[in-house]
Order: structure tokens, then sequence, then C-alpha cells
């Protein structure tokens, strides 16, 4: 635990922590308090849910910094039919781990090790994002695109009720327009990254992936064949094999009981 804790002694997770700290704080105690006033009724309650909405986001973000991405165990041996079905290819044999690596895993060389079904290493949680952490970071992405609209929304909202006119301060103006940029730039970023991200779950693609599946369908095409990724088997089955049978449990990043070993995957052939 004490080394999983060492993760957050780094800077850009710090900067993501007091980033979010500060987006709350300005949010609740500048804006809704200037546009409402914290102790009328909508005041209170836009508080409440925005606050929500953070938490939701500072959760899914102990998570996905807390959590092991997925590690091969030291006793995995590749099962060699399965292995030959999936990849259509041979063993799979990592240099620097002197190891077997499982289908989708790829070696991190910032962790130092492989990682199973590794998405990328994301420095903003100083922790590689890859199967077993892989759903508390879209709930993440999710959440904080959310926090971040609704505090762009507060403000812009803020901005237009408030009697400019009789204003003097030029700083407050200053202040005013740095906070709605800040907000509707995060929100548009993590807007994109998030339609990005459900993009690949719909698809059942790692980000690594992606890059692999336009070079193989390229390479089909120029042959006049048209390439499958073999771990899309639809769009339902690819987005629950991620974020669980339950649609209730969709939106909670710890409930991950659905989460298999990581070590083989359900695959287009398995369904045919
Ligand atoms: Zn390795
Ligand atoms: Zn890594």
């Amino acid at each position: 635990m004490k080394m999983k804790l060492k993760r957050f002694a780094s800077i850009p997770v710090l900067s993501v922590v007091i980033l979010v700290g500060f987006v709350h704080y300005v949010t609740v105690f500048v804006f809704i308090e200037d546009w409402f006033g914290l102790r009328s009724s909508a005041g209170l309650l836009n508080s409440l849910i925005f606050t929500f909405w953070g938490f939701l986001c500072v959760f899914s973000l102990l998570v996905c910094v807390l959590r092991d991405p997925g590690r091969v165990p030291s006793r995995y041996v590749p099962d060699v039919e399965d292995n030959q079905t999936q990849n259509g290819a041979n063993q799979r044999n990592c240099d620097k781990c002197s190891a077997h690596k499982p289908p989708r895993a790829h070696h991190c060389r910032v962790c130092r090790r492989c990682v199973l079904r590794m998405d990328h290493h994301c420095s903003w949680i100083n922790n590689c994002v890859g199967h077993r952490n892989y759903k508390s970071y879209l709930l993440l992405i999710f959440y904080a695109f959310i926090a971040s609209t609704y505090s762009a929304i507060i403000i812009i909202g803020s901005a237009l009720n408030k009697d400019w006119e009789s204003t003097i301060n030029r700083n407050l103006k200053a202040f005013h327009i740095g906070c709605g940029v800040l907000s509707v730039s995060l929100s548009a970023m993590l807007g994109t990254l998030l339609a990005w991200h459900v993009y690949l779950t719909s698809h059942n693609m790692t980000t690594i992936e992606h890059h692999e599946v336009k070079r193989a369908a390229w390479l089909a095409r120029k042959s006049g064949l048209v390439y499958h990724h073999p771990y899309d088997v639809g769009f339902y089955k690819n987005i629950s094999l991620v974020l669980g049978p339950d649609m209730l449990k969709w939106l909670w990043p710890t409930s991950v009981s659905h989460i298999k070993d990581g070590l083989s995957f359900p695959t287009i052939r398995d369904s045919s």
C-alpha cells in the first residue's frame, strides 16, 4: 500500500489533484455563490450536485492510480493452441522481461514490466492504463467531463447574470474570463478523449491495438481482403466486457468482479 501511495508523489498527479481542488473551490465558493448565493436553495442544490460529480471524479482517480493495471503471473505459460488462434502467429515473448507475453499484453518502458491488455502509460495517473484499471480510467474521463462541463455552465451563467456595468474591478473580469476559458477548454479536451475511448471500447480495441489494426486493415485492403479485429465481439458485448454485465454497476469504478485474469480474451472465432 505504501508503495502504491508513492505514485501520488509525482508532479503530474499532484497537478491533477490541485486542478480538481481549484475547479471545485472556484465553481462552488466563487461562481455559484456569486450567481445564486450559497444560502439559497438553488445555490445549495447546485453545489451539492457539482460536489457529487467531483467526488466520483476523485474516487475514480484514486482507483486509477492505486489499482495495478495487471501483471503477468510468473507461472504464465502460453496455451499454444490459444496463442495460434488469437494471434494467428507465433508465441509472443518479451525480451526485456525474458518471459512469455500473453495476448494483448505489452511491455511498458516506464513501469519496466509487461502490462496485461495495455492501453497506454498515463503520466497524469503515474500508472499504466491496462486490463484491471481501464474501467476506472474510462469512468474518470466520463466524470471529469461532466464536472468540467457543469463548471463551464456555472461560470458562463454567472457571467451572463452579472451586472458588469457597475463592476469597476478589472481583475475580477480577468479572473472570470480566465476561469471560463479553463473550464471550457477542459470540457472540450475531456469530451474529445471520452469520445475516443468510447469508440475504442465499443470496438474492443486498446490505443496500442488501434495502430496495429489500422496497419493490418491497410495491408488487407492491398490484397483485396477485409480485416476484422479478432476481439471485436459485437457492440454490447465489447462494452460489457469493460463495464460489466450488470448495467446498474456500469458507473461504479470498483465493481470489477467481471474482470477475468487477462491472459486470454473472447474472440470472434469463439462466437462463430
Ligand atoms: Zn516485458
Ligand atoms: Zn506503464
